[in-house]
């Protein structure tokens, strides 16, 4: 089933948050999308959001985790605490990579802790602007790549999800050339192959995104190009957000 997931950065008020998890819950209840949907509010609106979200077929996920299990970690959040609202976790955006200085290794550390407590994560990778000017898009997807398949054993790698992010697309407008989003999925798939067998290669889900809208997203998902999208600044309005959900929703019907 495609997957299509909601980030909603730091964009809301809680109010706002509460408002739009709402607003969504109608929505699917109208129309029942053959899709899996996971929207990701800011840590304050996790408790609120998820309750309103219960029973339906929609999903409430965090945006970052603690890569510490417990402890004395003032402004951090851990997975036991995040488990107790949601089942699904973002790790690795680029923002919090920026931001936060988080390494590949410790997104790995991040991704293999959510796994460890029954959680799914969503890992971002992506290249920036100049790495794309200088070709090295393959290189720097392949060592992130690499770094998840250093410490995820089969079971749990194929539990992950990838989102494919070129930094250069988020919430820029700017987007790549389908054919381009299609290449790296064949490097992951390939990759995984490599390390694992053709089964696993296939079954891996695979999300694209950056500057995704209705009007863009039919061209990155289904047969060679993504499962699914990762969607930013369009996911905070109720209208687009749908639109891009019944989108997909036709690329693989
Ligand atoms: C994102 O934040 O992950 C993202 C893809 O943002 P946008 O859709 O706004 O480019």
């Amino acid at each position: 089933m495609p997957l299509v997931v909601g980030n909603w950065k730091m964009e809301l008020s809680h109010k706002a948050a509460v408002a739009l998890a709402k607003s969504l819950k109608s929505d699917v209840e109208e129309h029942r999308p053959v899709c899996e949907i996971v929207v990701c509010p800011s840590f304050p609106s996790l408790s609120q959001v998820s309750e309103v979200l219960k029973g339906t077929p929609l999903n409430c996920g965090a945006q970052d985790v603690s890569a510490q299990e417990k402890g004395a970690l003032t402004g951090q959040v851990s997975v036991t605490q995040l488990g107790a609202f949601v089942s699904w976790c973002i790790v690795g955006h680029s923002e919090t990579r920026t931001y936060a200085g988080d390494s590949d290794r410790l997104v790995a550390q991040k991704a293999e802790l959510l796994l460890r407590h029954g959680l799914t994560p969503i890992v971002c990778i992506g290249e920036t602007e100049d790495e794309r000017h200088a070709d090295e898009t393959v290189a720097k997807i392949g060592s992130q790549i690499q770094s998840l398949l250093a410490v995820l054993p089969r079971v749990a790698f194929l539990k992950t999800i990838i989102a494919y992010e070129p930094i250069w697309a988020i919430g820029s407008g700017f987007s790549p050339q389908p054919d381009d989003v299609a290449e790296i999925m064949l490097l992951i798939r390939k990759m995984t192959q490599h390390r694992f067998d053709t089964p696993a290669a296939q079954r891996l889900r695979i999300l694209y995104g950056g500057s995704v809208k209705p009007e863009n997203v039919a061209q990155y998902v289904g047969g060679p190009y993504a499962d699914g999208v990762l969607v930013g600044g369009a996911s905070v309005h109720a209208g687009q957000f749908f639109d891009i959900i019944k989108e997909v929703e036709q690329s693989f019907t």
